[in-house]
């Protein structure tokens, strides 16, 4: 993957959370239960989150797909 604001290539890793990992419009404050127009991105309660993602070291930038830990 290409930083989208440098153009170099991105460091493949994975971006880890606790037991569930989302995009939220408002800050969640007590907890990651998605409201409407949240977007989940992964969930996994034995061993926490992990999706791959990309790192642009220079632009502090992380790509994160969801398509891999989509919940079904
Ligand atoms: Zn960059």
């Amino acid at each position: 993957m290409i930083c989208p604001y440098c153009n170099i290539r991105m460091e493949k890793g994975y971006l880890q959370a606790g037991q569930i990992m989302l995009w939220a419009k408002k800050k969640h404050k007590v907890s990651l239960l998605p409201r409407e127009g949240d977007v989940l991105i992964a969930k996994d309660y034995l061993c926490g989150v992990a999706p791959e993602a990309y790192i642009c070291k220079p632009c502090k930038m992380v790509v994160v797909s969801y398509a891999s830990t989509e919940v079904k």
